[in-house]
């Protein structure tokens, strides 16, 4: 049975991180934003923009729970006056 060392792990998972720079093909890792060869920008491949849908569902989850705590506050101020 072979046993796979943690540096043999890491190894194999930063060079699935790893594709080629499309300018030059230098191997580049996915999180960089330039080629470390070439200068030439790249996008990183694990960024992806939010949708307007989902920033309005984010938008939407922080006002109700800023709401919420909002009132409760304003009850708990009522509650503990008396
Ligand atoms: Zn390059």
């Amino acid at each position: 049975m072979k046993k796979t060392t943690i540096y043999e792990d890491k190894k194999a998972k930063a060079e699935q991180r790893t594709y080629a720079c499309p300018n030059c093909g230098y191997p580049v890792m996915d999180h960089m934003t330039q080629c470390p060869n070439c200068k030439q920008k790249l996008t990183p491949r694990g960024y992806v923009p939010l949708s307007d849908e989902k920033i309005k569902k984010i938008r939407y989850v922080t006002y109700t729970i800023g709401a919420i705590i909002s009132i409760v506050i304003i009850v708990l101020i009522i509650v503990f006056r008396k």
